[in-house]
């Protein structure tokens, strides 16, 4: 996909991701979720720190992010906005990613989200065991 979105959606990266890497808000923590995919195959630092939550906002510099990660593909696997707070809501993935010239991989996790002043922001994550 040479011109899609690095999230892996059917749309071209301007459509898609980059508005939101851009300063737009998320309509959706779904959204929010493939930009900040995005942003990790971007090594796009500035916008991770920005839509994470102030609580759990990392120290996160360019050194953290280790150039020789391939991200291979993203699998929204399910989005729910919770039952009794539509400023929460939680985005089950599944990410592929291969380091150096090792074997692909796979991230599991469930992520929280809130969102704050009208922008979804990623909260925390669960990892979740291999099938
Ligand atoms: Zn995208």
């Amino acid at each position: 996909m040479p011109q899609g979105c690095p999230c892996g959606s059917k749309y071209r990266y301007t459509e898609c991701c980059k508005p939101l890497h851009d300063g737009a808000p998320a309509a959706t923590a779904e959204a929010l979720m493939r930009s900040r995919y995005s942003a990790y195959a971007l090594c796009l630092v500035p916008y991770l720190l920005d839509s994470w939550h102030r609580s759990t906002r990392p120290a996160l510099g360019l050194d953290d992010l280790d150039p020789a990660t391939r991200w291979l593909g993203l699998r929204i696997v399910d989005h729910a906005i919770d039952a009794g707070d539509p400023e929460a809501a939680t985005v089950e993935f599944i990410a592929r990613f291969r380091v150096g010239g090792g074997s692909a991989r796979r991230l599991h996790e469930r992520s929280r989200f809130r969102r704050v002043d009208g922008r979804w922001q990623y909260l925390d994550g669960e990892i979740l065991k291999p099938a």
